[in-house]
This record gives structure tokens, C-alpha cells and sequence, in this order.
């Protein structure tokens, strides 16, 4: 057995093995939850003309300086300019054009009076516009109009790599006219369960045995931070089993192998020494409740992790050592989840041992509050279904009063 290691030294000392995966060029709308791989330059102007963002009537803002209710000022309409059509007239003195939302600025125009600032009130599709039209407010030099460059310059770089392409990176990459974008390949776990204990779901229960909870847990966990999840199954203690299971996920070219439940002392045996023929494999102990046990290594170059069995500690370890490794090698900048300080409605008994505590976090007189959802064992499931948040207690301390502050991690999210 090694030493106790932190939960920043494991993770450190595992994340080291990770890279971003190569990059590869796929259509905008199958992009969204990957990450750029390059950053995004803007190759034109957005908007890239300057543009009326109302529906009314574009004029010179000097001809109009004086308009109000009571002295309205009288033009002549010398066009009627539709979004998605270039003008073909210039708006001089004394003139205007009808423009709609979007549309472009005709030349010699600098400013758009809203159409309710008009005695034009007709808005109704296929109205054809006025002759004259009386303008009834005054408008400033560029009042309701979108100048072309506001947004984005050409040249600028507008996404970095390692973002995650979020609905509204996407509609902007379109804005940008890209209909393809780079990003990292999506990683491919395999995960597998051991322990003769286990059934799947779908066949009966006989007696001593439980359904195998932690392969669909840990599945969701991976298609959640949008790597690929490959089945393995449950493995039985055997070495030809164990083997035949690694080699499947060696020839699925998987990019890590996770599996649950064995890795404390003893147990394991066949896992570990198949994996050692093939590689390495490292016991770890890390300070931290619940996951003390934790195995690391590599079989035939592909990493592997091993997490604890009880399905809180194999959820936990997998937020906390699987998660970033996945996002990490989908090239992600930031691997971190965000804290968020929450307030703690209950009182907080630790071993001092880095713990994660399964709450629920509301937001109360204006503070984020924390309530510990029941039975905090290994292998209580049901209180982290009812949680949203992980409490983040620090090692070394053993007890927290109502009312402290901690850290929180919100489970819900990214
Ligand atoms: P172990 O790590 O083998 O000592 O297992 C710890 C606990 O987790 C035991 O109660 C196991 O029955 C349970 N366990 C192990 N694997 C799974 C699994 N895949 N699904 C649900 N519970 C499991
Ligand atoms: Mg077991």
C-alpha cells in the first residue's frame, strides 16, 4: 500500500497522463457540447453593413433636429428598402426612406425615425409606403442604427480553443458564415463492474445479490461530460474473463478504462494482476470520504482507473478524478469545477479526511443555504439523489457549526 496521498496530490499526479485528443472538422450542427480545437477568427465585419434595428423611416438626422409633436417635419419618401435587399436609392435632403429591421442604411442616411414616431402608421405586410410622411421626434446621428463592425471586426479572434461549444457559440459560428468548426475528439471510456455479487438489470435477483447500480451511474457520468461510454459489462473473478474484457476495450481503441467496485486491499487480484501483466497498476489511499481506495495505472498504453464499489464513492470518485481527465482530454481550458459558498443549515461532523457531502443547496434570504440530505454512508444512493450539491470539507477539519461557510460543488451542472 502507498502512502495517503491529498486529493489535489492524486489528482495531480493522475491528470498528468492526460492530453487533449487530436482535432478533427465536423458541421456546426452536430457541434454543440464539443470543444474547439483553434481559436475562431471573424473573416468579415458583424453586422456587415450598418443596418435600421427598427421598422420605420431612415433619414438625415439633421433634417429632423427640430421635429417634435407639436412642429412635425414633412419628407418625402424616396424609396422603400426591405431587409435582405441592397437600396438603389440615396436619401438627400429633404428626403427619406421606408426601412425595415435589418435592413441596409441607404446611402446619405445616418439615423432611423421609428415608424410610431410617424403619421405613418400602416404596418400591416404588403402596405405599400407613403409618398410624404410626417416626422413627429427628432433623432440623433446614428440613433437605431446597428453600424456595421459594432459586434465583431474582421481579423478579430472571437472563440478561444478549449471552449465548449455552448447553443449560442453555435448560432455565432454560423453568424461567422462557418458551416464546419474544429474540435477535439470525443474521448471513449469503457467501464466495467466487478464482483460476484452483481446482476444486471433485466434478470431476477437471487439471494445475496444486487442489481449493478454503478455501470449505469458511471455511464451517465460519461455521456454527461460528453465523452462516449463503452460498456464492458460485468467481469467476473476470473482471469480469463478479466483479460478477454480488457482486450475488448484495447481493441475499441478506448481512450481510458474505469471500473468499479475491488479495490481494496485483497480484493482485485485478478484485475491487478492482468492489468500488471499489460501495464502498471498503482494502489493509491487518498485522504479523502468517501473513496479512500482508489487504483491507477495502465493496461497495454491505454490509462485505467479503478473506483471504489459502494455507489456514492464510485459516483464521487468519478467527479472528482474521472471528470476532469475526461475534460481534459477533450481539450478543455479549465478543468476545475466552479465553487459556489454556500451557508450551512446543518451542523458537520468529519474524520478529517477531505469530504464530500451530499446536500441540498436552495437559495434562502438571499444566501445559498445547505441541508444535508440523509444517511451519509458509502452506500446510501438515495440521499444523493436527493442532493444538488457536494459539500466540500476540507481535510483536517472535524467539525463545522451551523452557519459556516463552505464550498460547495453544484452537481447539477457542468
Ligand atoms: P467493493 O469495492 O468490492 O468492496 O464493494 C463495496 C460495496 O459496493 C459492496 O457493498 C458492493 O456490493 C457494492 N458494489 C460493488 N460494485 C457495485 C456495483 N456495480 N453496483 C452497485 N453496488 C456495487
Ligand atoms: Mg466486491
Amino acid at each position: 500500500m502507498s502512502a495517503l496521498l491529498s486529493v489535489s496530490e492524486a489528482k495531480q499526479k493522475l491528470l498528468l497522463i492526460f492530453k487533449p485528443l487530436d482535432s478533427e472538422t465536423v458541421p456546426i450542427s452536430r457541434a454543440v457540447g464539443r470543444v474547439l480545437s483553434k481559436p475562431i477568427q471573424a473573416l468579415f465585419d458583424i453586422p456587415p453593413f450598418d443596418n435600421s434595428s427598427m421598422d420605420g423611416f431612415a433619414v438625415r438626422s439633421t433634417d429632423v433636429s427640430a421635429a417634435d409633436p407639436d412642429r412635425e417635419v414633412g419628407l418625402v419618401v424616396v424609396g422603400d428598402i426591405p431587409a435582405g435587399q441592397t437600396s438603389r436609392v440615396t436619401v438627400d435632403a429633404g428626403q427619406t426612406a421606408r426601412i425595415m429591421t435589418g435592413a441596409v442604411l441607404p446611402p446619405g442616411a445616418d439615423a432611423v425615425v421609428p415608424v410610431e414616431e410617424t403619421d405613418f402608421n400602416a404596418r400591416a405586410p404588403g402596405i405599400a409606403a407613403p409618398k410624404k410622411v410626417r416626422i413627429s421626434r427628432s433623432v440623433k446621428l446614428g440613433e437605431n442604427v446597428r453600424p456595421k463592425g459594432q459586434d465583431v471586426r474582421a481579423g478579430e479572434t472571437v472563440m478561444q480553443a478549449g471552449n465548449r461549444l455552448r447553443p449560442q457559440d453555435i448560432g455565432f459560428l454560423a453568424m461567422l458564415g462557418m458551416a464546419q468548426v474544429p474540435v477535439h475528439w470525443l474521448p471513449k471510456v469503457a467501464i466495467f463492474a466487478t464482483g460476484d455479487e452483481l446482476i444486471p438489470v433485466g434478470s431476477d435477483l437471487g439471494p445475496g445479490k444486487i442489481y449493478d447500480s454503478n455501470t449505469y451511474t458511471l455511464i451517465s457520468q460519461i455521456e454527461k461530460y460528453g465523452a462516449h461510454a463503452v460498456n464492458l459489462g460485468i467481469v467476473v473473478d476470473n482471469i480469463d474473463a478479466v483479460r478477454a474484457c480488457l482486450d475488448r476495450a484495447k481493441s475499441q481503441n478506448v481512450d481510458l478504462i474505469v471500473s468499479s467496485a475491488g479495490v481494496s486491499v485483497g480484493a482485485f487480484d485478478f484485475v491487478r494482476h492482468v492489468v500488471e501483466q499489460g501495464g502498471r497498476l498503482d494502489f493509491w489511499r487518498v485522504n479523502m470520504r468517501p473513496g479512500k481506495p482508489l487504483a491507477f495505472g495502465e493496461y497495454k498504453g491505454i490509462p485505467f482507473i479503478g473506483l471504489p464499489g459502494n455507489p456514492v464513492s464510485a459516483f464521487v470518485g468519478f467527479e472528482v478524478f474521472v471528470r476532469p481527465a475526461i475534460l481534459k482530454m477533450s481539450g478543455v481550458v479549465g478543468v476545475e469545477r466552479p465553487l459556489q459558498k454556500v451557508k450551512l443549515l446543518d451542523e458537520i461532523e468529519s474524520d478529517g479526511r477531505e469530504s464530500y457531502l451530499r446536500a441540498v443547496v436552495t437559495r434562502q434570504d438571499g444566501l445559498w443555504a445547505a441541508r444535508l440530505t440523509g444517511h451519509q454512508g458509502s452506500g446510501n444512493l438515495r440521499s444523493l439523489v436527493q442532493a444538488n450539491a457536494l459539500l466540500l470539507v476540507p481535510s483536517g477539519v472535524k467539525s463545522l457549526p451551523i452557519g459556516a461557510e463552505v464550498d460547495a460543488w453544484m452537481i447539477d451542472d457542468y
